[in-house]
């Protein structure tokens, strides 16, 4: 680990005139980044950290429900708002990480977290793209069982890891941001970017803006939602695909429904064409069928990673089938 100073911001304008350091990066439950700072992937000259800041409440508001940055990932998913409004959320950070990590994590760090894609932690520095831009990306032709098969590109084909950011993907969540030029807010759908060519760019965060807050706007469909997690093992295990989905049903006809996938994609993964597949049809199996195939049409696979094709189409139609239950 490289040497670096450590300050406890008191309030936010001295966390914002910390972060704005170069150098700086925050740290909340420091379950990620201090990880990464022991395998150097991360060397901040100067770690801040901001849990001393009011940004942990969750509550009501007009139009639906604000989740701190602060709050810890256990306490979001036992709040009986989170449960009531957006079970999916829930339900993502409860099948995440282990009773411990959820207990020091944060909302915020969760959303920022970086991907596990064993050659970017990698200590022997192989070649990547991300860590290391330019240098190649070694997954492409090595190890990549656990790797993406939506939003891939030739530079990247990292998976996003975070459940909860595929739930709140889904349920359209906006983030409200501070940074040393004021507030601002943008959706969780524009915040995390596909790889692209610059793959070590993976959100839209400013160097020394914060996550405030994550807003989650109160709908039919996110009332009815669900989160399903495929994983190699039953807990403390990231997911291979997962699938976070909200239906409304109208007379039994989907009259709107929301559908995200994890595990398979570059960034937490909207799935429209799934989505418009569903809206103003009949729950039934084969319409399940066909919504999985309309989205995954796009998929693909880079050798250890084809069978993630099947898998998420039928994790998508298990979780769809689940949520509308008699309905289907
Ligand atoms: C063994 C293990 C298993 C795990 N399994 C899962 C899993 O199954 N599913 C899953 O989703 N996650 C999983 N995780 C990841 C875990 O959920 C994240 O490490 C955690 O949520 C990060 O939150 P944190 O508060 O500790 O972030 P930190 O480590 O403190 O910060 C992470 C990043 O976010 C930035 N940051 C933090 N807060 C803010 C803010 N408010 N504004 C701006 N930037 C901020 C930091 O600067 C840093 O870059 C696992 C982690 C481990 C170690
Ligand atoms: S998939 Fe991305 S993170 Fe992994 S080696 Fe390739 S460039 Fe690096």
């Amino acid at each position: 680990m490289q040497p670096f100073d450590f300050a406890r911001a008191k309030d936010v304008d001295n966390a914002l005139a910390a972060g704005a350091k170069q150098g700086a990066k925050f740290v909340a439950g420091g379950t990620n980044v201090v990880d990464l700072m022991k395998c150097n992937v991360e060397q901040p000259a100067h770690l801040v950290d901001i849990n001393g800041l009011a940004f942990g409440a969750i509550e009501a508001v007009n139009g639906g429900i604000r989740i701190g940055a602060l709050a810890r990932m256990s306490d979001v998913a036992a709040h009986p708002l989170v449960q009531d409004r957006a079970p999916a959320i829930s339900q993502a950070l409860l099948l995440s990480a282990s009773p411990q990590l959820r207990n020091a994590a944060s909302i915020g760090g969760n959303l920022m977290q970086r991907t596990r894609c064993t050659y970017f932690r990698e200590l022997t520095w192989t070649p990547c793209n991300k860590r290391n831009p330019g240098s190649g990306c070694s997954a492409l032709d090595g190890e990549n069982r656990m790797h993406a098969i939506l939003g891939t590109s030739e530079h990247c084909i990292a998976t996003h890891p975070s459940d909860l950011a595929v739930a709140v993907a889904a349920l359209d969540a906006v983030l409200t941001l501070r940074g040393p030029a004021g507030e601002r807010q943008v959706p969780v759908l524009d915040f995390h970017l596909l790889p692209g060519a610059t793959p070590q760019r993976e959100h839209a965060l400013k160097h020394g803006e914060l996550i405030t807050s994550v807003f989650i706007p109160d709908a039919p469909h996110a009332r009815r939602s669900s989160y399903l997690k495929v994983r190699d093992r039953a807990s403390y295990e990231f997911a291979l695909a997962s699938a976070a989905v909200g239906l409304e049903l109208d007379g039994g006809t989907i009259r709107s429904a929301r559908v995200a996938m994890g595990g398979v994609g570059t960034k937490p993964w909207r799935a429209k064409a799934a989505e418009q597949a569903l809206v103003g049809q009949r729950p039934s199996t084969d319409l399940f069928h066909r919504a999985a195939d309309a989205e995954l049409k796009a998929a693909r696979g880079h050798g250890q990673n084809d069978f993630k094709i099947e898998l998420a189409k039928r994790t998508l139609v298990r979780a769809l089938t689940d949520l509308a239950g008699g309905a289907a």
